[in-house]
């Protein structure tokens, strides 16, 4: 079971939309209604960039 984790918004909590642009990764709330940096997103969900080197 490899349920895909939601990635949560770093100012309401809610699941982002994840959106893909020219191999860029976006990340847009659709509570806040606004796009949120990834370094934001990066920070309020540390589980899911954890840095594999
Ligand atoms: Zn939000």
């Amino acid at each position: 079971m490899s349920e895909q984790q939601p990635i949560l918004c770093p100012d309401c909590g809610k699941p982002v939309e994840v959106l893909m642009a020219c191999g860029a990764k976006s990340y847009f709330c659709n509570h806040c209604n606004e796009l949120k940096s990834s370094q934001r997103i990066r920070g309020a969900n540390p589980d899911l960039f954890e840095e594999k080197q």
